[in-house]
């Protein structure tokens, strides 16, 4: 995909002089023809954080918000410049939702290209609520548990809905038998 044009960037951050637009590996990228300095983006890292009781998860509604106001995702939000990922995780459950948790393992990484101008990396953490009071905050106006078959619509991020039906799958569907599924074959006559 292509990254966008940093078009809302003019001038040189270390020179002030104005910036050139250059091609550049199929893209455009900014750079100062006085010192040579090039503009390059990466994508943010998000984190979300997955908390279910039973087979419900806890969703929340977005509030305010630049990108899907009033549609429904997995609390998340970005980790800070110095702040370790698993405590930003820590940090934005507790914002969003009121609640503590202690972070798990990772659950699902993606990359996010919904917003061609907000380009993110994405890790989904499980994790497991040690205390606090349900209560929408920060970017939220609602939270609340939803059955993974009855989630609510619409859904703020693509990415989300894979990760919802990756757990929907995993924890409603029936156990995948490897034998059985064709996925692994046992050789006959051996035995180590
Ligand atoms: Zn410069």
């Amino acid at each position: 995909m292509e990254q966008s044009t940093n078009s809302h960037f003019q001038f040189c951050p270390q020179c002030a002089t104005p910036l050139d637009t250059i091609q550049r590996r199929g893209g455009t990228r900014l750079s100062c023809p006085a010192c040579g300095f090039a503009l390059r983006r990466y994508p943010v890292t998000g984190v979300g954080i997955v908390v279910l009781n039973g087979q419900k998860i806890l969703l929340g509604r977005r509030a305010r918000v630049s990108f899907g106001s009033g549609a429904w995702c997995i609390p998340c939000g970005y980790v800070e410049w110095g702040e370790d990922v698993r405590a930003a995780a820590r940090r934005e459950f507790l914002e969003e939702t009121g609640l503590n948790v202690d972070i798990g393992a990772v659950y699902a990484v993606h990359s996010n290209f919904h917003n061609p101008n907000a380009l993110t990396v994405g890790i989904w953490f499980r994790a497991t609520v040690v205390g606090g009071n349900l209560q929408a905050g920060d970017d939220l106006d609602a939270v609340d548990f939803f059955p993974l078959d009855t989630l609510p619509e619409p859904l703020a991020f693509p990415t989300d809905r894979l990760v919802l039906d990756q757990l929907k799958q995993e924890t409603l569907g029936p156990a995948t038998d490897l034998f059985a599924s064709g996925k692994l074959y046992k050789r006959a006559g051996f035995n180590p």
